[in-house]
């Protein structure tokens, strides 16, 4: 059994996300969702709030798990036994981040792979921040996120 660990802020989760767990799961027997607690990034939503979130989004999914985390990923990643770290790409913008990330996971542990995906074209611009900003400004991101997000943006609510 290969399991795969997607970690990320997920704040709010998005069919970015979404669309990077499923290419995952034709990688991967069990993906497991850790939601960061990252408190430095001042989350919108808090840790219990992002996550039940993922878990309403993935509900009936035996595959897919989801935790929230908020030490080392790698130590997550092997009391898991994973394999593997998830990640997706979006633009040339995100390689930066993402290669240091990988690096410093492979020197923290090499046997632990770091794997990317692309999400599909129309989720490329997607992002957690975007969906913040924008539905703050009253804009309708309800075809960017999951249902389980739109009732708790504040232009969902309207
Ligand atoms: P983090 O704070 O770890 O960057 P995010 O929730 O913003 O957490 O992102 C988690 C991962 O998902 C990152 O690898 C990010 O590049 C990826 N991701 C987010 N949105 C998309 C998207 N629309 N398409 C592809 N990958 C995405």
């Amino acid at each position: 059994m290969k399991t795969a660990i997607y970690p990320g802020t997920f704040d709010p989760i998005t069919l970015g996300h979404v669309d990077v767990v499923q290419r995952g799961l034709k990688l991967f027997d069990n993906i497991i969702i850790a939601v960061a607690d990252s408190p430095k990034k001042s989350p919108m939503f808090d840790v219990q709030q992002r996550l039940d979130m993922v878990n309403a989004t993935f509900v009936g999914e035996s595959r897919i798990q989801a935790l929230s985390f908020d030490g080392l990923l790698v130590n997550l990643a092997q009391t898991h036994q994973a394999c593997a770290i998830l990640r997706g790409l979006r633009a040339a913008s995100d390689f930066e981040y993402e290669f240091q990330l990988a690096a410093m996971n492979r020197k923290l542990d090499a046997d632990i792979e770091s794997v990317f995906v692309m999400a599909r074209e129309e989720y490329t611009f997607v992002s957690s921040s975007f969906i913040r900003e924008i539905s703050s400004m009253g804009g309708d991101v309800n075809a960017l996120v999951p249902e389980a997000v739109r009732q708790h943006l504040p232009q969902g609510k309207g």
